[in-house]
């Protein structure tokens, strides 16, 4: 238990108990690390064994604190977790259920890299209850895979994909990227549409993210390689909007189509804000008032030493997310009902002042306002993180 939650316990456990928690596990293993990467994982399997102990520990140790709360839906993520083995991934599973309520139709996803599986594994996680496989494919283009470092080429992202289905899996989702250096626009809506072809049930499309210090970012910063320019890259984004509904998926978040009613519901209670628990080191959680993440020194973490940073979100920064991170869904929020809402918590000075900011990003038609609704449109999509900028 962590030290500076442990007085809130109370108020905790009620929240849990109010409505069933997203359960997320975060694997910090890869069998190699990719060039461009900034996730908390590393390749040092030596670590295995102290950090799946610790995982268990934590499941057992929150499944009693939270009074084995219902859970309706599991993600586990990384990292890799398909780098462990199926007896792995059954014991954390067996030590989850025992320590908390899982729901009998809830959703259970596993992150895998197609570098890392064969059918048996995947035959047998599917047989283990997990319904859902979100694969980091990235991209087809072999010299760009190998750009990022990837362990897989694209014919290896094709077969995992046919590997999914052929294991039971219905329900497929594949990593697209995009803005890799040397990246052309067609490709990556061929990409997308070999996917779909293939069976991909949701597409998550990212924008390549070279803030943080990597290995890609030292080749492009001494000019060895070279990123696509803001205007390509935002060439990429419309073309992508405007091909995949043709092939049936629907977009449901800034990043994330799905073919409709098969979006993630586990990364939709984020932008939702309902209740979600995350074990693992960098692994983050919200209940309640109450947001933490668990430290992000795998070592550290793994024995028990890393310090969890922890935070009580006061009502005008509770107020903030909901516009934050409900914009990010394509549906948009009910501005009407948020400005009842702030009343209530003698806040509206704060609706009022974003009203005024969101002005502009409206007249440019960033923006769009449909009776109560208020959403992005798909041109203020690309430019999300400039507008989503006033909640913060
Ligand atoms: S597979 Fe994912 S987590 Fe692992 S090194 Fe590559 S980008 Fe990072």
């Amino acid at each position: 238990m962590i030290p500076a939650l442990a007085p809130h316990l109370p108020s905790l456990r009620e929240a849990a108990a109010r409505e069933p928690l997203g359960l997320y596990l975060h694997i910090p293993f890869c069998k190699d690390r990719c060039t461009y990467c900034s996730f908390v994982t590393t390749r040092d399997q030596g670590l295995k064994a102290s950090a799946l102990a610790r995982l268990e520990a934590d499941l057992q140790v929150w499944g009693q604190a939270l009074n084995h709360p219902e859970v309706d839906t599991l993600y586990l993520g990384g990292g890799t977790p398909s780098i462990l083995t199926t007896e792995e991934i059954t014991s954390l599973v067996r030590v989850a259920k025992d320590a908390f309520n899982f729901a009998p139709l809830m959703e259970a996803t596993l992150e895998a890299n197609p570098g890392t599986v064969d059918l048996a594994w995947m035959k047998a996680v599917r047989k283990l209850g997990f319904d859902r496989l979100s694969l980091g494919i990235q991209t087809l283009d072999d010299t760009l895979l190998s750009h990022l470092g990837r362990i897989h080429d694209g014919a290896e992202g094709i077969n995992a994909l046919l590997m999914a289905q052929e294991a039971g899996f219905h329900r497929v989702s594949a990593d697209l990227m995009v803005g890799i250096p040397g990246q052309r626009l067609d490709r990556v809506v061929s990409d997308a549409r070999t996917l779909i072809a293939a069976g991909a049930t949701h597409l998550s499309v990212y924008m390549l993210d070279l803030d943080k210090n990597c290995p890609l970012k030292a080749q492009v910063d001494a000019g060895k390689l070279h990123l696509p320019s803001d205007d390509d890259v935002a060439d990429v984004f419309e073309a992508l909007q405007a091909e995949l509904p043709k092939l049936g998926l629907e977009p449901y978040e800034i990043s994330n189509y799905a073919i409709p009613g098969e979006l993630s519901l586990h990364n939709t209670r984020y932008w939702e804000r309902r209740p979600y628990l995350g074990l693992g080191p960098s692994a983050a959680s919200h209940l309640d008032r109450w947001r933490w993440t668990e430290s992000e020194v795998i070592q550290a973490w793994a024995e028990g030493r890393g310090k969890a940073d922890v935070q009580e979100l006061d009502a005008a920064a509770d107020l903030a997310e909901i516009p934050l991170l409900g914009l990010r869904m394509h549906r948009g929020i009910d501005w009407e009902a948020l400005q009842h809402h702030a009343a209530l918590l003698d806040l509206r000075h704060l609706v009022d002042g974003w009203e005024v900011a969101l002005k502009p990003f409206l007249q440019h038609g960033l923006l769009a306002r449909e009776g109560p609704i208020l959403r992005f449109t798909n041109r203020g999509m690309l430019l999300s993180n400039t507008v989503l900028e006033t909640f913060i």
